[in-house]
């Protein structure tokens, strides 16, 4: 029986990227009479992002990629939330410490650092340099004694080869000179994502590990791993990853990534699934429209080339006009009143115009710019008066990242705003102007915080990104 999974970690917006590795091991399921988890590796608690699992699920479903087994449907290998499952782990390493597959370290920050300026220095790759291994039981048994904070790393054998398969790219080699002592479990107790995923794949009896490329580094850790506990190790299948149109890894820098933002901008979910399964060459070359059956049907996993597909925002608006375009009239109008006009969106808005407003007809003048995709207002509007175009858009790109960073609350927006300012020489009020144009393309708008609330993370900071990809672009008057 064939099992497959993905294993998102809650650490923000939903990613297409998810989105695309969610595809193919649904379609690999699919194919094959076989199951589809979905697992939430949350135990990175430092990146964790607590509304940010229901997101992954909602999303998923959005698309309509179903799960048989998963945090929110259950399942008989459950937990499937990581943080669940702290005391799997912490067994699994006990068993290591024991074979001497893996050992405690109780080296300090201060001593790594210092080791690896050492390193660096000597022009060596940075490596952990096994002083705990060396330590002898009693030293062990009295710094733990002690108190002193230790963490479980790997011993991997030095000098050593780990050689695996690739079902896309047949067999890879790994040098252990380049293969990290790699902490498995942290001092918090918490696993690293290497322990958790290879005693997870384990333990949830995946036989397909179908993820992204940027793993094939982890994926000697992960086959020492397997070897350690004694464990069969599943079929990799790495995929290549979406690229920006530069060719470099697809970033939010240069491509809108959240699916929310999608949702909320209007795609549909079948033209972005639709997208997604066009990339990397899986389906037959002559198709460019199909539904997820049809991929269910002809998708092939050995046809998908290596040379990272280009995720071209372009075509996948062209393609989503396309799906648009062939609704039927009623159902087009249900799709808007889902999305741009629903009550829940025009709710929202009342009350920041109904202040302002006298004559209903002028709803439109006040609130045009929530139902528009792209503001594009000239210098006169953005430029304050007594900043240079350039002032003007370094503070937009720090402005940019100051929102990433932060809730998107009235709060959180006010005070991230305001600090940005303190910590430029701008004033609040210049800030919140340039901000006011790059949202409503208006010097002038219903109160900015609150507007900014209501169109949302994804789009809000869309709007900024577009902004700074036109002015940059601009050539100099
Ligand atoms: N938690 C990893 C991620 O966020 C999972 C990678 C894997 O599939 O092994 O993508």
């Amino acid at each position: 029986m064939v099992r497959v999974r993905i294993a998102p970690s809650p650490t923000g917006d939903p990613h297409v990227g998810t989105a695309y590795i969610a595809l193919l091991n649904y379609l690999f399921a699919r194919q094959r009479g076989g199951q589809f988890i979905l697992r939430i590796e949350d135990t990175d608690r430092a990146r964790f992002v607590a509304a940010s699992e229901q997101m992954i699920f909602d999303a998923l479903r959005w698309l309509g990629l179903e799960w048989d087994e998963g945090p929110d449907v259950g399942g008989p290998y459950g937990p499937y939330r990581q943080s669940e499952r702290s005391e799997i782990y912490r067994q699994a390493v006990d068993l290591l410490l024991a074979s001497g597959r893996a050992y405690r370290c109780f080296c300090t920050p201060e001593r790594l650092e210092e080791m690896r300026r050492a390193q660096s220095a000597a022009k060596l790759p940075p490596r952990y340099d096994k002083t705990c291994l060396r330590l002898a039981p009693g030293e062990i048994a009295a710094r733990q004694a002690a108190g002193l904070s230790w963490v479980a790393r790997l011993n991997v054998p030095q000098p050593g080869e780990t050689v695996f398969r690739d079902e896309l790219r047949g067999e890879i080699r790994f040098d252990h000179a380049n293969v990290d002592d790699q902490i498995l479990l942290k001092s918090d107790g918490f696993p690293t994502y290497h322990l958790a995923n290879v005693v997870d794949d384990h333990a949830m009896a995946i036989t397909d590990v179908i993820r992204a490329e940027e793993w094939i580094s982890s994926t000697p850790k992960h086959v020492l791993l397997y070897q350690a506990f004694g464990w069969p190790a599943p079929r990799f299948w790495h995929m290549p990853l979406l690229r920006n149109s530069d060719k470099s890894k697809i970033s939010k820098r240069k491509n809108p990534v959240s699916l929310i933002y999608y949702r909320q901008a209007g795609y549909l979910p079948q033209a972005l699934l639709n997208f997604l399964g066009l990339m990397g060459g899986g389906m037959p070359a002559d198709l460019e429209k199909f539904t997820l059956a049809e991929m269910v049907e002809k998708f092939q996993f050995e046809r998908i080339s290596l040379g990272g597909p280009v995720f071209d925002l372009e075509k996948l608006q062209w393609l989503n006009g396309v799906y648009l375009r062939a609704l039927a009239p009623d159902e087009f109008l249900a799709q808007l009143q889902a999305t741009v006009f629903s009550s829940e969106i025009l709710r929202a808005i009342v009350p920041l115009v109904q202040e302002r407003i006298e004559t209903l007809a002028q709803f439109g003048d006040l609130a045009d710019f929530f139902f528009r995709d792209d503001i594009a207002p000239p210098p006169e509007i953005w430029l304050p008066k007594k900043r240079t175009p350039a002032e003007t858009l370094k503070i937009t790109a720090l402005m940019l990242e100051a929102l990433e960073a932060a809730e998107w609350s009235h709060a959180a927006l006010e005070a991230a705003l305001r600090d940005l300012a303190a910590a430029q020489g701008w004033t609040a009020k210049e800030v919140f102007m340039l901000l006011r144009a790059i949202l409503t393309g208006k010097t002038a708008s219903p109160p900015l915080l609150e507007s900014a609330v209501v169109l949302g993370r994804a789009r809000g900071l869309d709007r900024i990104r577009r902004f700074l990809a036109r002015e940059k672009s601009r050539p100099p008057a």
